[in-house]
Formats: C-alpha cells, structure tokens, sequence
C-alpha cells in the first residue's frame, strides 16, 4: 500500500498541476473572447454610424425631389403669367410663385442641414475605422500572444496527462474510483498530507491512533473529518 500512497500523491500532484494548466488556459481563451467582443463592438458602432449616413442621405434625397418639383411648379406658373388676362388671376398665380419660393427656401435650408450632418457623420466613421485599423492590430498582436501561451500550456498539459496515465496504471480501480470520488467532492484535492497532528487539507486535529496508523501506512487512512486520504510525508 505504501507505493499506492506515494503514486496516490503523485496524482494529486500531476492532478492539481494540470487544473492549475487547465485554469491558465481558460483564462487566457477568456482574454482572447473579451479582445474579440472589442473588436465587434467596434464594427458594430461603424456599421451602425453607417446606417444612419445612409438614412439621411433618403432624406436628403427626398428633399431634393421636392425641391425639383417646387422648382417645375414655379416655371409652369411663370409661363401661366404670360397667358392671364384679369388682375385678379394675377394675384392667384402670383401667390403660389411666391408660397413656392417660400418652400424652396426652407427645402434648401433641411438640405443644407442634411449635407452637414452627413459630413460630421463621415468625418466620424472616418475616425472611428482609424480607430479600429488600429484596433485590429493590436488585438492581432495580443491574440498572438495569448496562442504562443495557451500553446505553450497545452504542451505542459500534455507532458502532465501523460505523467498521469502512468501513474493510473500503477494504481488499483477501487482507489481511482476513491479518488476521482473525492476529487469531485474536495475541490480537486483528494490527498493531502498529515503534519504536525493535523490534516493539511481541513486543519483539523487527527486521533492520535489514526496518527499513528499512518506512520505505518499500510492502508488507504482518511481523514475522519473531511474524508481525504492522508499520507505522511516520511523522507524529506
Ligand atoms: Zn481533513
């Protein structure tokens, strides 16, 4: 049993180090998720900023019909002007050659407005697409990083599982099953030492006797109060 104790230890070792692997990774594939969802924010504010060019410039566009239509009613009616005979249907064609006016004046005016909000506009998704050019390499650069590390714990990770696979063999189904039991229920941590009186994994205070079972070590001894199985480090 003594060599299953130590293999026992060496799993949880190998076994902690590979969370701890595992735990990097996630963290670093978290990063890489959060420099992506930057970058679609970013687009997505383009493409919005894009929409609303192209929704003024039909508004634009509708203003500027109106314009070209007010501006063939004034020249019908200023050809109308030649064929009147009485005054007062002078005054008719007159008023509606100046309420023309009028309205072309203010079209003019939205046109205007509209022509300089869509330069603002353009200037914005200019400096907003330097934004992201800039953006975008940084990420590239970062994401980079983040692949040569998570490569680089994978390699580790490997090293590790395959350190496990023979440290497994070596151990009998029924203790595996203990552990991997444990491991589920303890956070990951199944074997733990005993020192100084104490279990190391809850602090608390081992029965003498039991303390004693384990200087002996020929058996599987867990502790009574969080059930993780205890070994004793001897030498060194
Ligand atoms: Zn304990």
């Amino acid at each position: 049993m003594r060599n299953n104790l130590k293999a026992l230890y060496e799993l949880q070792e190998i076994d902690l180090r590979i969370d701890g692997l595992d735990g990097e990774k996630g963290q670093l594939l978290g990063e890489a998720q959060a420099l992506e969802a930057r970058l679609i924010e970013a687009r997505e504010k383009i493409a919005a900023r894009r929409e609303e060019a192209a929704a003024l410039e039909a508004e634009k566009g509708t203003l500027e019909a109106n314009l070209a239509s007010e501006n063939e009613n004034i020249t019908r009616s200023e050809s109308h002007l030649k064929e009147i005979k009485t005054q007062k249907e002078y005054q008719a064609v007159s008023k509606e050659i100046s309420g023309a006016k009028k309205l072309i004046a203010e079209l003019e005016d939205q046109i205007l407005t509209k022509i300089n909000a869509l330069e603002e506009l353009s200037g914005d998704v200019a400096q907003k697409e330097a934004d992201l050019a800039q953006l975008e390499q940084n990420v590239a650069e970062q994401q980079g990083e983040v692949q040569r590390r998570v490569q680089s714990l994978e390699a580790g990770i490997a090293t590790d599982a395959a350190a496990r696979e023979l440290t497994v063999k070596g151990l009998p189904a029924s203790v595996m099953k203990r552990y991997d039991r444990l491991r589920d229920q303890r956070k990951g941590v199944a074997v733990v030492e005993a020192k100084e009186g104490n279990c190391m994994g809850c602090n608390m205070h081992l029965p003498p006797q039991l303390y004693n079972m384990l200087f002996r070590a020929d058996d599987v001894i867990t502790c009574p109060h969080c059930q993780r199985i205890l070994i004793m480090k001897l030498e060194g």
